[in-house]
């Protein structure tokens, strides 16, 4: 298994799926820096639109970097629109911003 910490580098906690307020995660699971300095198969990119509200999403560079390594790492991501977590993948529910490409694919 690669390795994987939070996105701010610290260890992955056992309440990090607990959601805030805002609908969003307490923290969020990224590869590792090391895991992701072998590189991209896909373009680092930090914004994502909600196909059913059309609004853009947008993300810090750990977990750009990790879809870029890992386009399958998440089976899911947030919608500030929305407020909520939604399916990623060929069936999902986003595309990158500016893109007909499915996040997650
Ligand atoms: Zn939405």
């Amino acid at each position: 298994m690669p390795k994987t910490t939070l996105t701010d580098g610290s260890p992955v906690t056992s309440d990090h799926r607990e959601l805030k307020p805002n609908g969003q995660q307490k923290g969020y699971v990224v590869l590792s820096d090391d895991e992701r300095a072998k590189g991209f198969v896909r373009p680092v990119r930090n914004a994502y639109k909600h196909l059913v509200c059309g609004v853009v999403t947008t993300m810090g560079d750990s977990l750009a970097e990790t879809y870029a390594r890992d386009p399958f790492f998440y089976s899911g991501t947030f919608c500030v629109g929305c407020g909520k977590h939604f399916p990623v993948g060929e069936n999902g529910e986003f595309v990158w911003s500016g893109t007909d490409e499915k996040v997650g694919t």
